[in-house]
């Protein structure tokens, strides 16, 4: 472009100019008079910078540039949390949140969020309390342990029972399950940081009730059992069975500590899953501590779970680290009321969100997808085929690694070309839409995994959002 086809900046609207247009005025009542005099300013810049270029023919209208800084404003008031639908068929997604919260949690957690709670203050007596009396005679009951406290996550219970009960000592754990359960949590890392010293016993594959026994010391702190939940050795192996596990530390006065990762408080048979060993089934067979996860099969929000002997949870408690890695009434409130839908096992399935859809059948998912099919496809605008296939789902944040579950799914494929381009663009456009739809991209199709919708006109609602000027056009 020559230098006279350049239009002159000082034709630019003013900011004055932009803010009195419709969209103007209603940006400044909707976000402020500030933000919406900064975004102006941000947006006539970007129009300067672009004529300097010679990149415009002709300037943008006052308009014009109310509607582009009303939609950067628009753009930047979107929580970057923000609810997705999660299709990629992983139901305890860590990236995405993990478990979903049943309403009873919500409603609890909300209640919690607006008002004092009678967090740390006994209500009889009217005197100080304890944050975990709320939870206490919960677990209690659920696992079967003499006493129980809770804190931040699993990595901070594993973390402070190691602190507590390992400081300056040994933890004997076997090489068999020296996990890494991603991100930065290695248990010898961990250990170290506890303040623990590592003792490895056997090898990756085998490790026999003579390993433990013979690296038994006056040092020794504790032994660890760690859950191998996120892999599986198969073949030529053997670990020592907790039971046996517990005689050989308890024969020379030290406890056991076992991690279950995700740990279930129910048999996850009764919904079609293999079974998972149960917290109360690792207490019973001899564990002093069992340490697991609140937001993992257990279905609430995030916390950690230190469950077993009186006196050793007595000890964890005094721990000054333990007040460094405590939950909020907010999720204390929710995890109560998680607890409780256990009491009653017949509905749990039903209330438990993270439960209901490990439990939903191919079939149903199937036929959800059948009705789906369609009206996806419309709203794709024939750019693309859409049909419904079988799929796997998985349970996700390391639980049972090797089992899936069948799904259905929509497959949605390019219908012009055999190239990743299109379904890329297609991928990114759903991650804009107002409820951003994730899904996973294999073998040329882009597949929705069913298994974790149950707002289906939400779903299509947020699709028809969809900005099909933004993908590839058939080529
Ligand atoms: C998941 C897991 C952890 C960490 O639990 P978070 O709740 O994610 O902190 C620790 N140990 C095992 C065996 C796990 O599976």
């Amino acid at each position: 472009m020559d230098a006279e086809a350049r239009p002159s900046l000082r034709d630019l609207p003013s900011v004055d100019q932009v803010l009195r247009t419709p969209a103007g005025a209603h940006a400044a009542a909707r976000f402020g008079r500030a933000p919406a005099t900064g975004a102006i300013r941000a947006a006539l810049d970007e129009v300067r910078a672009c004529v300097l270029a010679g990149q415009l023919a002709a300037l943008p209208s006052a308009d014009h540039v109310a509607a582009a800084a009303a939609d950067a404003l628009e753009r930047g008031a979107r929580s970057s949390l923000r609810p997705v639908f999660n299709l990629t068929g992983t139901v305890l997604h860590t990236n995405l949140g993990r478990a979903l919260l049943a309403e009873e949690a919500v409603a609890a957690a909300t209640a919690a969020m607006r008002s004092a709670v009678a967090l740390e203050f006994d209500l009889s007596t009217g005197k100080r309390g304890e944050r975990d009396d709320h939870v206490r005679e919960l677990l209690i009951e659920l696992t079967g342990a003499e006493d129980a406290t809770v804190v931040n996550n699993n990595a901070a219970a594993v973390l402070l029972v190691l602190n507590t009960l390992g400081l300056a000592k040994e933890a004997i754990v076997s090489r068999g399950e020296l996990i890494e359960i991603g991100g930065a949590f290695r248990m010898p890392d961990i250990m170290a940081r506890a303040g623990v010293k590592l003792v490895e016993v056997g090898t990756t594959n085998r490790t026999h009730p003579r390993d433990y026994a013979g690296a038994l010391t006056p040092e020794t702190g504790l032994v660890l059992k760690v859950h191998t939940s996120n892999y599986r050795i198969e073949g030529f192996t053997k670990e020592v069975p907790g039971r046996e596990l517990a005689e050989i530390a308890h024969a020379r006065g030290v406890p056991l500590v076992n991690d279950l990762g995700s740990g279930t408080l129910v048999d996850l048979s009764r919904i079609g899953l293999t079974h998972e060993p149960t917290v109360r089934e690792a207490v019973t067979e001899g564990a002093d501590i069992v340490t697991f996860s609140g937001d993992k099969l257990l279905g609430g929000p995030q916390t950690g779970f230190i469950v077993g002997k009186a006196a050793l949870i007595e000890k964890i408690n005094r721990n000054p680290m333990k007040r460094a890695l405590r939950v909020d009434k907010i999720r204390l409130a929710a995890l109560e009321a998680t607890l409780r839908l256990y009491r009653d096992p017949e509905r749990l399935a039903h209330k438990l969100p993270t439960l209901r859809l490990l439990a939903r059948t191919r079939e149903d998912i199937a036929a959800r997808a059948a009705d789906l099919a369609g009206p996806v496809a419309e709203i794709l605008d024939g750019a693309f085929d859409v049909e419904v296939v079988d799929c796997a789902s998985q349970i996700g944040s390391g639980a049972l690694p090797l089992e899936t579950l069948p799904s259905a799914a929509l497959a949605i494929r390019s219908a012009f070309e055999a190239s990743g381009g299109q379904l890329n663009a297609l991928a990114s456009a759903l991650r804009e839409l107002p409820v951003p739809i994730i899904g996973r991209i294999t073998e040329g199709a882009l597949l929705l995994d069913l298994r974790c919708l149950e707002d289906e006109a939400g779903f299509i609602d947020s699709l028809d959002h969809i900005d099909l000027a933004h993908r590839a056009g058939p080529s």
